[in-house]
Parts: C-alpha cells; structure tokens; sequence
C-alpha cells in the first residue's frame, strides 16, 4: 500500500490518534499486568483499582459520579443500553423521540424499533440544522419512554439544546438520552448541574482507543443491563473488562479535563483559519450548519457543483484526511442524511467535505491545506458538467 509519508489527519469526528501518554498507561495492562480484576488472587485483583481510577478520572470530566459511570465497548453500545433500557423499564409507553440527523447508532435503532412495534418520531431540523423546539414539544407527549438526541452532530459539529430537551422529557413523563459521542472532551460540561438521565460516550473520540466507550446513568434514574452476564460493572454490564482501554480512556479523560479549555481556543483558530480562508479564496462554497453554536474543532464545507468523494481522492493524494457526507457505500452516492434532513441543495449537498481538526493538528498543517484545495476544486470544476452549466 502506498501510505504518502506526512499525513495531515483532518478526519479526527472519525476517530482520533491515541495520545502518547494514554499509549503509556495502556502499556502495563497489555504486558505484565494481564490479571483479571474479577479474580481473589492479588495479582488479578489489582487491577480493578486501575478501573476504579478511570472511573473517577471519567466521571471527573463529566462532572458526574464515579458511580453513574458504566464502562461499555463503545457509542453504540451505550446508545443501545440507554434506550433499552428506557422502553424495557416504561413498559405502559410506546415512543421513542429522536431527532432527524441521529447518528445511525440511534436512527438505525429507531427503524428496528419500529419494526418491533414502537413507534418512533423524528425532530425535523432547519436549513442550519436546528433543531425545530416546537416541533420537539408536541411530538413529546405521554406516550414517549424516551428522548434521544445528540449534544453535537458529527457531521456539522452542531450543538442541540440538550439541557432544554431534557426539562421537556421529564415534563412529560419521559427519560433523556444525550449521544454525546461528538461532544465529550471538546466541550466543558457538569452534568451534576444537569437532568440528563443517560449519555454515551466512546474512547476514540477523544484520543483513546476504539472499543471502549462509557454510559453516564444519572444516579437514582433505573437501569436495566442491555448485556447479561457476570457481576461486571456492578452488574450493569456483564463481561470481563477491557482493563487497558478503560484505563486508556481514564487517561484520555484527564488529560481533556486538564486542557479542555486552551485546547477549545487552539483547535478553534485552526478550524476558523481554515474556513475562513476557504470561504474568501473559493468560489461557490457554502458552510452546512450553524456557526453561532457548534464545536470548536468541526467545519463542513459544500464546493458546489463537484463530488466530495473526488475532492477526497484529489486530496489524498497528499496526504490529506478529511471526511465526505455521501453514504457511497450504498453505491448510490446518496447525500447524508443530515444535510438531506437540512434540506441543502443537492448540487451542494455531493460536494460537501467534512474537516475535523483536534490538538494534535497545526496551523503549518491548515496552510497546506489551504494551499492544496483550491487547485483541486478548480480542477475537478473543468471536468464537471454541473459546473458548465451552472454558468
Ligand atoms: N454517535 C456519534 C455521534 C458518532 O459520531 C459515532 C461514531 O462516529 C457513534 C455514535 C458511534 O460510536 P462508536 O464508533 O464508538 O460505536
């Protein structure tokens, strides 16, 4: 495989580079201290302290309990467990309430719940992607189990009034589930001073590894475990624990707690270089999303009248990660569905890019970008018929 030597990883709402010093503290877990934290000898037994420590290193950055914090394999997972758990323990309510641009781990859940027999609505969002409040109000009523929508999308880094959804849930009878898989780690939060009744979070998000990830079950709110088994995670998620990446993603979380906030500032200059310049020194782009209220670090651009799978390629080949909507798996190279949820134009929608920097990007790595595209998008703009005819 031909890999280009430097790489400039602008893909981190994907997934994340493991931090140096998350690697350090995995290491002794992969090595010598291989024990099972179940077992009576001393030597398996230590180790459950290490998964005590990233519990309260985890709930710190949340501003939670270390005990509302279930260690999971990953988002997904929590999502599942969350929900599930709401439908399985309100037996007498039938309604899921989600919103439009989920991510699938929660709009893929909805289609098979509604299979099983619940019904589920959908929060439609604006052209910012927004989501519509009154809407949310009327579709929440006395039939909804739960609610679930995301504290910030992946896809444009919007940012959804979490707080106020939850206050409209419990208004109703309702529990609350945030996906806050985007959100955790790039934004302070305390969820003390909150109502959320569930959220999940995943490991290689915020630079610890994949297959770990965590679900935040406010205390007093009921839970029933999605995963039966043995007496793991005080019996609310049965099987053996993933020691190294739980203590990985303990670390990971300190490490975002400790540096939360000048970290929000650099990556946001970055981002902000970047898009600006972009909008001034391109013709025909469009920002997808809201820029008064989403993540510091995420910024999805339209170059209209081209393929973001080709601006991709184009990019590529330099080196350059970042991240088109287009569902091409599907062969159908169907726009995503937030920005189809959004309702942006289809000439726009195929061209949308999706850049998402973190702490490890630079601004040497966001100038080279900056000189990289703008060629590429002229190039693919003579070979596109959309382009011609546009005028
Ligand atoms: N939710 C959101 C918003 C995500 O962005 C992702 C991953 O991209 C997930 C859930 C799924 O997380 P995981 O890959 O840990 O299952």
């Amino acid at each position: 495989m031909n890999i280009p030597r430097k790489v400039i990883y602008f893909d981190n709402n994907a997934t994340t580079a493991v931090a140096p010093e998350v690697f350090e503290a995995m290491r002794p877990f992969l090595t010598e201290l291989y024990g099972n934290p179940s077992s009576i000898h001393l030597f398996g037994g230590q180790v459950a302290a290490h998964i005590e420590t990233a519990r309260e290193q985890l709930a710190s950055l949340l501003g939670a309990a270390p005990t509302e914090v279930i260690f999971t394999s990953c988002g997904t997972e929590s999502d599942s467990a969350a929900i599930h758990s709401a439908l399985n323990l309100c037996p007498k309510r039938n309604k899921l309430v989600i919103s439009k641009v989920e991510h699938p781990a929660v709009l893929n859940l909805g289609k098979d719940l509604e299979r099983r027999g619940y019904r589920v609505s959908l929060i439609p969002v604006d052209g910012k992607g927004r989501l519509d409040m009154e809407r949310a109000a009327e579709l929440i009523d006395d039939d909804t189990a739960v609610v679930s929508v995301m504290w910030a999308n992946n896809e444009t880094g919007n940012l959804y009034p979490v707080a106020e959804l939850a206050e409209l849930a419990h208004k109703n009878g309702a529990l609350f589930h945030t996906d806050a898989v985007q959100a955790v780690g790039k934004i302070p939060m305390n969820l003390d001073d909150m109502s959320i009744d569930f959220l999940s979070l995943s490991g290689h998000k915020l630079h610890a590894p994949k297959g770990v990830g965590a679900l935040y079950v406010k205390r007093g709110v009921r839970f029933r475990p999605f995963i039966v088994g043995g007496h793991q995670e005080s019996g609310r998620r049965a099987g053996t624990e993933n020691v190294a990446s739980v203590v990985g993603l303990g670390k990971a979380a300190e490490l975002a707690a400790a540096h939360i906030t000048e970290e929000t500032v650099l990556v946001g200059k970055l981002r902000d270089k970047l898009e600006k310049t972009i909008l001034e020194t391109i013709p025909n782009v469009r920002v997808n999303g809201n820029p008064e209220h989403r993540l510091p670090n995420t910024t999805n651009i339209s170059f209209e009248y081209i393929e973001g799978e080709s601006i991709l390629m184009l990019l590529d080949m330099f080196g350059i990660c970042a991240s088109s909507g287009s569902a091409c798996t599907t062969g159908s190279l169907e726009p995503s569905h937030v920005l189809r949820a959004m309702g942006i134009p289809y000439t726009a929608a195929h061209g949308a890019i999706r850049f998402s920097l973190s702490r490890y990007n630079t601004m040497e790595e966001v100038d080279f970008v900056l000189e990289k595209l703008p060629p590429v998008i002229a190039r693919l703009r003579e070979i596109s018929p959309y382009w011609k005819k546009s005028g």
